[in-house]
């Protein structure tokens, strides 16, 4: 029997809400409510709610909502931000965008900035701490505002992985100047197609944002507030993400119930390391669930020949790409993840006998 385990299955996805997608589809179509509507209004006020704080704003994708985040505050040439080395790309190029420079800073086990090298990355020039929340588990934010007020810092939280996690009750996307989100479909908030949005208390920064997304235009009046963006996140995605949004929470419990299965079954084997962690001040949504394996490439090579979909993300860091002109001060850590890591099937669609066939598989490796 040849089996075919999808990382995520969207289409599956589909099937499950199916009634509630194509009704609200033929609303929207109906009605002709396609920029800027009642639909977005309504996400973004469930988004915030959801947060925890007092605005979302919906945007095109999680770069933008970087980007806009940077901009909201101010930060532009001459000016350092500190991200970690470990991290989807996009974190680093909305800094560059803005004309300011990354200062990559090394992960530590969990895959999150090492709060103990940020202060040696601090210079005279430093405006802004970057912190990714990856794989669906938060950064030591206690740590990072500490580390913020004493150097008198902004915080942006990239927390396009990590929608519903918290850390001592306080969610991710709520700490910071701004939480920011991306709906790209492999998210765990996924859309059909890319989209975005930031979370924040600060009045100013949703104003901004609400201005900048649409040409810098006030909609009220008609004036324009700066020269601004095309980026505004469409009425008909935001209308399917509402919907989905009301199904999260009972989908973050099904996440942690598969996480436990892949703990249950393959938490014996030495030279796999889980992603499960023992500080109780933090929850983990599982947007991936990323091992370490020592065997690197043959492990994941064996998952693929014996039809297990997985991802390799990154086997190259980004810094490491010379087109990026990054500057490489030497990180470890990220260097010894990256060849080890394998993100496993995680979605909610997947079935329990799925799982079990996925945890076979990695056993069979390493039995043999
Ligand atoms: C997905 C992601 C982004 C970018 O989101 P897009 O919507 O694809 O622009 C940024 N940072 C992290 C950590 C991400 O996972």
């Amino acid at each position: 029997m040849s089996h075919n385990i999808r990382l995520v299955n969207p289409a599956r996805n589909y099937q499950m809400i199916k009634e509630e997608i194509d009704a609200t589809y033929f609303e929207v179509m109906s009605k002709g409510d396609l920029i800027d509507r009642g639909q977005l209004k309504s996400f973004e006020e469930n988004l915030a709610a959801f947060v925890g704080t007092k605005y979302a704003v919906g945007l095109n994708s999680g770069y933008d909502a970087l980007h806009m985040s940077l901009r909201a505050a101010g930060i532009g040439p001459g000016d350092e931000v500190i991200v970690p080395a470990h991290t989807f790309v996009a974190s680093a190029s909305a800094i560059v965008n803005v004309g300011a420079k990354p200062v990559l800073v090394d992960v530590g086990k969990n895959f999150n900035i090492d709060c103990d090298r940020i202060e040696e990355a601090i210079t005279p020039r430093t405006r802004g701490i970057m912190t990714v929340h990856l794989n669906g588990y938060m950064a030591d934010m206690v740590r990072v505002m500490e580390l913020a007020e004493k150097y008198k810092l902004v915080v942006v939280e990239d927390a396009c992985q990590s929608l519903g996690s918290q850390m001592l009750e306080k969610k991710a996307g709520s700490w910071g100047l701004t939480g920011c989100w991306s709906f790209y479909p492999f998210k765990i908030l996924g859309g059909y197609g890319d989209g975005g949005a930031i979370t924040t208390n600060d009045p100013e920064v949703a104003l901004f944002a609400t201005r900048m997304r649409y040409n810098g235009e006030d909609r009220q009046t008609g004036e324009y507030h700066g020269h601004g963006f095309t980026c505004l996140l469409d009425n008909l995605q935001a209308a399917f993400l509402d919907i989905k949004l009301r199904h999260l929470p009972s989908w973050i419990v099904r996440r942690r119930e598969i996480a436990a299965r892949y703990r249950a079954g393959l938490a014996d084997i030495p030279d796999l390391l889980l992603p499960h962690y023992d500080d109780t001040r933090r929850d983990h949504v599982y947007q991936n669930y990323v091992v370490r394996a020592k065997q690197g490439n043959d492990f994941s090579e064996y998952l693929k020949a014996n039809g297990v979909e997985i991802l390799t993300q990154f086997r190259k860091p980004y810094y490491r790409h010379e087109a990026l002109k990054l500057e490489d001060r030497g990180f470890p850590e990220t260097e010894a993840l990256s060849r080890e890591v394998c993100s496993l099937p995680m979605n909610v669609e997947i079935t329990d006998q799925e799982v079990d066939y996925v945890i076979g598989v990695v056993r069979r490796f390493y039995e043999k």
